[in-house]
């Protein structure tokens, strides 16, 4: 079972990630490589050689140079590692300008992702591509997965894409068919008593395990597998708490129970769940349009309102475009101090920084921490209590969305002004 990192890793994970992002190259000659959970290294290696002959044909000098600089460099690290960690491997390398043209400098970063990373990936570009890596600290809608047969079962979660087995059970139910000697009505009522114990044992489990404050609160849905009629017979006779079976969104058949089974019900829900998150989404922007037109002051919407309210207590729920682009830069002055807080678009932070301090008119104004909109929100999601929902970019209420800014709050009462 792969590893989680925990929260300060993960803030210094944040942290290099947006340091990537403001790295340039001066051509195309950054180099951004993703290797799967457990890839054989040497693979990796002599798929890099290869790179470095195709680089020959690279027409600018100093954009050879620099990318086959960097492959070697790569090449180099990765020899410390027979296989990928569990988790895979990230790594950035390139020639980073330091102070203008001419000053650059080989950099290289090795990470290893926050949760396994199936992405076998090679990009040479004028920029880091930190973007699947960023995707790894996103927190993800989480779905419980039971499967369920006469003789096993298992309790699952799917996370993103990753399925993570939670526990697995055997029944110790005998067969149908009794020994011999055996009365066969006493046979039948052991065998049923057998059942009804098994049943009772899975449900308490399910109970305990997605009860459990931290995952109820983000679990979106359950979904129930196994092949033949034992899943429904468990659904009706188990003593599955309430507030779980509300929860409950598919039923579905499978070739196996167990383990084996958690893996088939997701890829027969592929469907189903992406629907789900669709209609929760579409539920919520329905939602907000109400409020526009017949409560206005239960929502607030744009950047600038949220803002202003964010540490209120007021807000409920945020809502915010999964591809929201604006974030908080703080700026200052190294000769006087000077400090200043914007909420601008990645690109026009380069605008600002390097310009003439206001205050002192002397010295420069300098980028001292930068972070997107939607990692600042989910750092204080947990201090300030409200739950955060991401919305598809692409959908058509997703479209709608945007034009009002890409981010609205829901609050817990109603605005007095
Ligand atoms: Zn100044």
């Amino acid at each position: 079972m792969a590893t989680k990192i925990n929260p300060i890793e993960k803030h210094k994970l944040r942290k290099l990630i947006s340091e990537l992002k403001k790295k340039e190259g001066r051509g195309t000659e950054l180099i951004s490589l993703y290797i799967p959970p457990n890839k054989r290294i040497s693979d990796v290696i002599s798929y890099l050689r290869e790179e470095y002959s195709t680089a020959s044909n690279i027409k600018s000098d100093q954009t050879r140079k620099n990318v086959q600089d960097a492959l070697v460099k790569v090449m180099e690290r990765l020899k410390y590692f027979d296989v990928s960690p569990e988790n895979g491997l990230a790594v950035f390398c390139g020639a980073i300008p330091q102070n203008g043209p001419g000053s650059e400098k080989m950099e290289i970063y090795v990470v290893v992702p926050p949760e396994p990373l199936n992405l076998n990936l090679y990009r040479c570009d004028d920029h880091f591509h930190v973007e699947h890596l960023e995707k790894t600290l996103m927190e993800k809608e989480v779905y419980g997965l039971i499967s369920i047969d006469v003789n096993e079962a298992a309790l699952g979660l799917l996370e993103g894409d990753n399925i993570k087995v939670l526990s697995t059970y055997t029944s110790g139910i005998p067969g149908k068919h009794r020994a011999g000697g055996q009365s066969a009505r006493r046979f039948e009522r052991l065998r049923e008593m057998a059942v009804h114990q098994y049943f009772d044992r899975i449900a308490r489990h399910v109970n305990d395990q997605f009860l459990d404050s931290d995952l109820y609160q983000r679990l979106r849905g359950i979904l129930v597998g196994g092949p033949g009629f034992t899943k429904h017979d468990f659904l009706k006779q188990a003593d599955i708490d309430y507030r779980l079976r509300d929860k409950i969104i598919e039923v579905i058949d499978t070739n196996y129970a167990g383990e084996e089974g958690l893996r088939e019900i997701v890829n027969k829900a592929s469907d189903v769940l992406k629907n789900v998150r669709y209609v929760y989404e579409k539920k919520l922007i329905d939602k907000f349009l109400w409020y526009i037109a017949n409560k206005p002051t239960m929502i607030l919407y744009g950047l600038k309102p949220i803002l202003d309210h964010l540490y209120d207590g007021i807000i409920d729920k945020l809502m915010i475009i999964e591809d929201f682009e604006y974030y908080k830069v703080i700026l200052n002055c190294e000769v006087c101090g000077y400090s200043d807080t914007k909420y601008v678009k990645i690109e026009e932070v380069h605008g600002i920084a390097g310009t003439k301090c206001p205050k002192c008119d002397n010295g420069y104004l300098r980028v001292k921490e930068e972070i997107s909109i939607i990692d600042m929100l989910y750092e204080l999601k947990n201090q300030l209590a409200f739950d955060i929902v991401l919305i598809s970019s692409k959908t058509e209420y997703g479209v709608i969305f945007k034009q009002f800014g890409g981010i609205a709050a829901i609050l817990r009462y109603a605005l007095s002004y």
